[in-house]
This record gives structure tokens, sequence and C-alpha cells, in this order.
């Protein structure tokens, strides 16, 4: 006897699972919102560690390796006067246990890796009951079990949970250095290969080579409002006077770093950064699941990405090892996704409020260099 499995999102952990139920011969559909596979853009690199193992067990680690970047390991950790805490380059023979990658390929090298038609594009959930879900703008479907893998504001996750994302008291902005080699040598060459950390009292800016030649940046601001990005006086609908006045909140910052905000293009993109309670569980249903960000979404710490992997993979080879019995499956999937995640969302909980303390420089570099 076969499941009839839906899976809602066809972000990293949806496919994950449709893939791995595709190794393991259980067909699985697919619905996503989004019109097409480019209609949005996919954010910048991921760092990819525990995650191989879903890769592996989802028969594409190869064409993982093929699009990993090793070097994207390098890392830089600064002060916020210029103080360079850290520097670490890895060697071209250097084992690839943290290579970055970029999101959007990820999800290629998944959605290749499928038959066509298994996923839905255009096709946004909107309600579920008694074993019937409903698609946005018309149209059902049955399930024996539907997953939802929707991300953080998962509209499958009141099925299961009240539980709702809260403010963490951290916003991100968003921005990028367009072809940074060619427009601005000088400053690709100090962000280098991979991650650049500068790390001050209640802000830090990250930046990242992309595989696309695009440095990516990220300002945090801590200790923040959930109402931030309304009232701190930053025009987001004006990039260039947005560009100003953030410039203007990193005063006193070694200007060879806050040199970065100057070069950016006209995309400037505020984020709050919320997180679902830290070791969310809710009462198991036979017919109903969650993974990934719409199960355990929590402050951005690399884990994220990697933990929806392995979540697609431990349901999907948990429906195939019951097969005809999803409660069973949902059962030992949800005992090893609660423990888990619990664990990564400390850790992650934990990260952020050292990002968020004084000293944080010192902090970090203490995370990075035990004992
Ligand atoms: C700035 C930033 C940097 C990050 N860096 C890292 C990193 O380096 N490493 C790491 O491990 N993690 C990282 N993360 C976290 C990581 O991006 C997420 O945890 C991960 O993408 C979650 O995958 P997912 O499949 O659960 O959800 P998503 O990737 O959010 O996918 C959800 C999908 O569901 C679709 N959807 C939503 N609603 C509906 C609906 N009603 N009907 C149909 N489809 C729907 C969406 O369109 C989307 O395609 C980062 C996050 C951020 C914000």
């Amino acid at each position: 006897m076969t499941t009839a499995v839906a899976i809602v999102g066809a972000g990293l952990g949806g496919l994950a699972l449709a893939r791995v139920l595709h190794v393991h011969g259980v067909g699985a559909v697919v619905y996503e919102r989004e019109p097409a596979r480019g209609a949005r853009g996919q954010g910048g690199m991921l760092d990819i560690h525990s995650g191989q193992a879903a890769l592996r067990e989802a028969g594409l680690i190869d064409g993982f390796r093929a699009i990993a970047r090793g070097e994207g390991q390098d890392m830089r950790l600064l002060d916020s006067d210029g103080t360079l805490l850290l520097r670490e380059d890895t060697p071209p023979d250097a084992p690839q246990a943290r290579p970055e990658v970029d999101r959007a390929d990820l999800r290629d090298l998944l959605l290749d890796s499928l038959p066509e038609g298994v996923v839905r594009w255009g096709r946004a959930f909107e309600s579920a009951a008694d074993g019937v879900l409903r698609l946005e703008g018309g149209g059902s479907a049955r399930y024996d079990l539907l997953v939802g893998a929707d991300g953080a504001n998962s509209r499958v996750r009141p099925l299961l949970t009240p539980a709702r994302p809260a403010h963490t008291g951290q916003h991100v902005v968003e921005l990028g250095i367009p072809d940074a080699d060619r427009t601005h040598p000088e400053l690709a060459a100090m962000v280098g290969r991979g991650n650049y950390w500068v790390l001050g009292d209640g802000q830090s800016l990250g930046a990242q080579r992309n595989g696309d030649g695009r440095v990516r940046l990220y300002l945090s601001f801590y200790r923040t409002p959930a109402d931030w990005i309304t009232t701190c006086g930053v025009p987001f609908h004006d990039p260039e006077a947005a560009k100003a006045r953030l410039l203007e909140l990193f005063a006193g910052w070694d200007p060879r770093s806050t040199a970065l905000i100057g070069a950016c293009d006209d995309v400037v993109v505020p984020r709050a950064i919320t997180a679902l309670p830290v070791g969310l569980t809710w009462p198991s249903r036979p017919d109903t699941t969650l993974l990934g960000d719409a199960a355990h979404l929590m402050p951005p710490a690399g884990e994220g990405a990697n933990l929806a992997l392995l979540d697609g993979a431990a349901l999907g080879r948990a429906v195939a090892g019951h097969r005809g019995d999803p409660g069973a499956a949902v059962a030992e999937y949800e005992r090893g996704m609660f423990e888990r995640s619990a664990a990564a969302a400390r850790q992650s909980a934990q990260l952020q409020e050292a990002m968020a303390a004084p000293d944080a420089a010192r902090r970090m570099l203490a995370f990075f260099q035990p004992g």
C-alpha cells in the first residue's frame, strides 16, 4: 500500500523530501506558490555541513561537490576599529567540511533530480481538512500525509500548533556590490574568498563572496524593537538616502569596512529576524507534519538549511520504511527532528546572544578559538 504524500513548499527541505522519496520509489507531489523556479531571487551563499549527509542519502553528493566552493570557508574576523582578530585561509587540499554553495545552485540540483511534474508551480496551499487540501484560486487534492515545508510563515503549521514566530531583537539589512572584482577590486580583495565579519557593540557588518562575483553585505542591528524598520530613521524606500543614513549608524567604525556600504548598488532590503520557541513540539498527528523553518525557525547561524535538508531526508526514510502507515513514519521522524532542532535552536540563540553583546568581537573570537 502506498502513501499519498503532499508536500507544501519547494524550498530545500521540501525538495530533499521529494528526492529521497523518489530514490525509495515513493511518489509525492510538491505544491509551490511561486509561479516558476526563477521567479524569486534565492539569496546568497549557504554554509552546508551536516546537510551533506542528507545530500548523500539523496544520491546527490557528487553533484553537490561540483557546485560547492571550498574556498568559501575562508574567514576574516575584525573588531569595529579595524583590528584583525582572526584570519583563516582554506588550503586547496582541505576537506570540504563546511563549503559554501549558492542557494539557487543547490535548489536547482534538487529540482533537476526530480521527475517532470512532481513540482506544481503556482499552486499555493490554502487549507486542509479530512485528508483533502485546498489550493488558492481553486483546486483540491486528497492526501494520506500532508507535509508543511512552507518556511517561516507556514500556513500548514496552525494545523499542529498555535506557535508563531516572534521577533528576536535582531534586524538585518541586506545590500550587495555586483561584480565586485571589476567594480571595486580593493574591497573585493579585503573581503577575500569567503566570509568577512566586523563586530561592534549592538551592530555587525558581514560581507560574503558569492559564486556570481557579487559581494553580499549583511548589516545586523541587535537589541532592536519589533517596529525598528519603520522607526529607525532609515528611509528604505530611497536607496541612496538609506545608504547615507546606514553609514551614519556605523560612524566611528573603521572606514575601510564601512566603505563596503558606500559601494553597494541600490537594492537595500531590511528584514526582521523572527524565531519559533526553542524546543517547540506538538502532539503528533498521523496525517500531518512539518519540516525545516516551518517546524523550527531560528536566528540565522548557519544551521537552518542544513536542518531542512536533514529533516527532508529523515522523513523520506521514515515514510519509505513504514509504507502504508504514515502515522508510524511521522512518529519516528518527529522524535529525531524535535531532538535535533532543539539542540540547534539553543546553539543559534546562544550565538545570537553573543553577537548582540557589547563585547561581541571577544565572544566570537572565543567561539572560533575555544580554550
Ligand atoms: C540571511 C540568511 C542567511 C542564511 N544563511 C544560512 C546558512 O549559511 N546556512 C544554513 O544552513 N542556513 C542559512 N539560513 C537559513 C536557511 O535559509 C533556511 O533555514 C532554509 O532555507 C529553510 O528551508 P525550508 O525548505 O524550510 O524553507 P524555505 O527555503 O523558506 O522554502 C519554503 C518554500 O515554501 C513556499 N511556500 C510558502 N508558502 C507557501 C504556500 N502557502 N503554498 C505553497 N508554497 C508555499 C515558498 O515559496 C518556498 O519556496 C539563512 C537564512 C537567512 C535569512
